[in-house]
């Protein structure tokens, strides 16, 4: 077999080198499965490509046919790729490919064997066909290249950017080896299929396995290696050659001398090679640590913070001096029956602090407490025993943008994590740099549970401190509320013996001049006419005690009906309006009109109305303003739309240290002493149960009602802004209607 022969037999060989990449066991036992996919069908595609280089030259098929297979194999490699590096538009580069492959096809078959250069040797001839078929092999494999080179480039983690630029440099030792095959130079194309080959299998080893090795660590190790080697052996090259030099001169002084150089260079080897490994590395590799040092350092440096915030910004400081990183956080884990809560205390850098919870048998949980190592967030990324990661925590962690997770945890219980981001230098953690980062982690345990026991101190100081303030308040306002029940009987007896007295003395007066005779028509029409107002009264306050008395004991029962606020107003303003034109208060309404039609209690509605605008009267001097005002507070899907209604008075005004005492039963502001004067006389005192129960009613309605005043002031009039808000169908209403409705169905529709 001579050496044509044998060359011409290479493609044979690679086929079979090939056939046995796509049966490697370790391939097949690729997580990677879409991406294993298309690589094992480049894989198809290079071996039937290796077929026809090596049966083309011997048959009658068109000589052009090896290098379309090979576009198509490019195009696999392109789909492999954009799999492997998740490219967003995937099918759109296998479309380009496509075209491009068929355009190829087009020029084969209408532009055949056209030489455009034409030499005299073989392997030169270029045909317009092979020049298209190079350039779109050129075309597609760069782009692929440079994307992939981009995608690298762009990777904001060392260790997912290492992925690519291992992809990027097996993908161009393919490309090369492809290129040399091109020139169909023997010696080049043997050497082409030996790199392809390389390549190809540099690609089976990043499919089959998540973890790819540091390949910037590995280059820099090998450029060390080789200038150490070189710088070395430098010494002992400049011996020798002057030992040449000298033994041509003279042979007897060479001897001695050559032994005399070999002892020096012995003497002097090994130190100096220790000095250039030094130099190189340490330029290569920058300073090396004292473990030791650092975790004693380390241990110091802690020992002495008991605040949270201060201790996370102190590890990431000592971090950041050791491993050059600008981001980290301590990730504090808390219990909460079920779950356990992280919560971001910023290290450095800008952490978001959004507490995520995770549960607490979460596989997440066990394996960073039953391996207690740092956990990569390339691990979560590409290793396929992650694949149990939910999207919200994925989510969550790359919000983190945090490169490593350290556990800190003693025996079970896991009290944090350390979350550091990448170096600076984009250089990707060592393993003896995340055994440190451990060790480390381990010796913090016991000051974040320190710290944490003395920020709950804090807190549990604080909410202390919170409830001294609300007990003292709330002791002032009982204090208030004792006032009230003590006034209440003064008030109560007051509000009662004012009527009664005058029933009673009217009575006395009816009979004493009935006994006399002395009694007119006209005279027992007044007598008459003053027990009939003063029984009134009495059955007003009464009836005003009992409903106040109906607001605590079972609620107000109410009776739904579509209602117009307008309405309600005119009819609470009839008993107040000669009031107001007598002492000229000016009465105006604004939009009430526009109000919808809402479900309330009418006649308790008015009620509190009455209330209201009665108040507003007997607060405003004369001359003053009473204005009431509706809008429409619209709710997002319309269902629960409500209405707010405003009372606004130019009145003397409200102290607010009242604003919520105002609506206690029997609470007036004044003198208990003072009893009715009236129900529409400026500053006219009454029971102090108009406001009780005006929130009763309201309240009953699911609304809410509540004062706004700068203070009280009579010569200043700051006023009182009394607002309402009403459902304008309210829940207790839409139940009401159901059941009347359900009670209005014939009875064979129920049975
Ligand atoms: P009263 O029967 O005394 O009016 P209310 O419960 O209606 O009882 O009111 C309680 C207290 O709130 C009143 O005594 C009064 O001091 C104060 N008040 C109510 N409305 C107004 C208002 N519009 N302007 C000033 N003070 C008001």
């Amino acid at each position: 077999m001579n050496f044509s022969e044998l060359f011409s037999i290479i493609p044979l060989i690679a086929a079979i080198a090939y056939t046995f990449l796509l049966i490697a066991p370790s391939i097949r036992r690729s997580q990677q499965e879409s991406a294993l996919k298309w690589f094992l069908v480049f894989l198809g595609a290079s071996i039937v490509w290796e077929f026809f280089l090596f049966f083309v030259p011997f048959s009658n098929l068109p000589p052009n046919l090896p290098s379309k297979v090979l576009l198509i194999g490019t195009a696999f490699l392109g789909m492999t790729t954009a799999v492997y590096v998740d490219w967003p538009k995937k099918k759109s580069w296998f479309f380009l490919a496509s075209i491009a492959i068929i355009a190829t096809i087009a020029v084969d078959i209408f532009i055949p064997d056209r030489v455009i250069v034409p030499m005299n040797m073989s392997w030169a001839t270029i045909t317009v066909s092979s020049l298209v078929s190079f350039l779109t092999w050129f075309a597609l494999s760069g782009t692929i290249l440079l994307r992939t080179w981009l995608d690298y480039k762009r990777a904001e983690f060392p260790w997912h950017a290492n992925r690519l630029l291992f992809w990027s440099l097996t993908l161009f030792i393919i490309f090369l080896g492809e290129a040399f095959i091109f020139f169909r130079l023997t010696g080049l194309t043997l050497a082409g299929q030996i790199i392809r080959y390389i390549g190809v299998i540099g690609l089976a080893y990043a499919i089959s396995s998540h973890r790819i090795f540091d390949v910037r660590t590995h280059i820099r190790r090998a450029i060390a290696f080789v200038i150490v080697l070189l710088i070395s052996a430098l010494p002992l090259t400049v011996l020798i050659i002057i030992v040449q030099q000298v033994a041509q001169n003279q042979f007897r002084a060479s001897l001695a001398f050559t032994i005399g150089a070999i002892v020096v260079s012995f003497l002097i080897y090994q130190p100096f090679r220790d000095l250039v490994e030094r130099i190189t590395y340490r330029y290569l590799f920058g300073e090396g640590f004292d473990p030791n040092l650092v975790v004693r350092n380390y241990s110091q440096a802690i020992s002495r913070t008991l605040d949270v915030n201060q201790l996370s910004r102190l590890i990431i400081e000592i971090l950041r001096d050791q491993f050059d990183t600008n981001r980290g956080a301590l990730l504090l884990i808390s219990e909460h029956d079920n779950v356990f809560e992280i919560e971001p205390v910023p290290g450095m850098g800008e952490i978001p602090r959004r507490r995520v919870e995770i549960e607490k048998d979460h596989a997440l949980f066990g394996i960073l407490a039953q391996q207690h190592q740092p956990l990569l967030q390339y691990e979560v990324d590409f290793n396929p025993e992650y694949t149990f990661v939910d999207q919200p925590i994925r989510d969550w962690l790359k919000e983190m943008a945090m490169e490593v997770y350290v556990p800190v945890s003693g025996g079970d219980k896991m009290d944090g994590l350390f979350a550091i981001g990448p170096k600076r230098s984009g250089v990707p953690y060592q393993p003896g740099e995340l055994e440190l980062i451990q060790i480390l982690a381990d010796q913090t345990v016991v000051a974040v549970q320190n710290a944490r026991l003395y920020s709950e101190l804090g807190e549990q100081n604080e909410q202390i401190n919170q409830l001294n303030v609300d007990l003292v308040h709330q002791n002032e306002r009982l204090e208030v509320m004792d006032q009230v029940k003590s006034d209440f009987i003064t008030i109560a007896s007051h509000e009662l013996r004012t009527p009664l007295t005058q029933v009673k003395g009217y009575a006395d007066i009816l009979s004493a001049m009935n006994e006399e005779d002395a009694l007119s028509q006209e005279q027992t029409r007044e007598i008459v006419g003053h027990i009939n107002r003063a029984t009134m009264r009495l059955e007003s306050l009464i009836s005003a005690m009992l409903d106040a008395s109906q607001i605590d004991v079972e609620g107000m029962q109410l009776i739904f009906m579509e209602t117009r606020i307008d309405t309600i107003v005119r009819l609470a303003m009839e008993p107040l309006n000669q009031a107001i034109r007598e002492r000229r208060i000016s009465f105006t309404t604004q939009n009430l009109e526009d109000l919808p039609n809402v479900q309330a209690d009418f006649k308790r509605l008015v009620q509190t109305f009455t209330n209201l605008l009665g108040n507003a009267v007997k607060y405003t001097p004369d001359h003053g303003n009473i204005l009431v005002e509706g809008s429409l507070i619209p709710s997002d899907n319309g269902e629960n739309d409500y209405i707010e209604v405003n009372i606004i008075d130019s009145g003397i005004g409200i102290d607010p240290k009242y604003h919520e005492l105002i609506f206690e039963k029997f609470f007036r502001i004044g003198d208990p002493q003072l009893h009715s004067t009236g129900s529409t006389k400026f500053k006219g005192a009454g029971p102090g149960l108009g406001l009780p129960i005006a929130r009763g009613v309201i309240e009953a309605h699911e609304g809410h009602i509540w004062v706004e005043s700068d203070g009280e002031d009579e010569e200043r009039l700051p006023g009182s802004r009394f607002h309402m808000t009403l459902p304008v169908c309210s829940d207790a209403a839409k139940k009401q209607l159901e059941t009347a409705k359900n009670q209005e169905r014939p009875s064979w529709l129920i049975g």
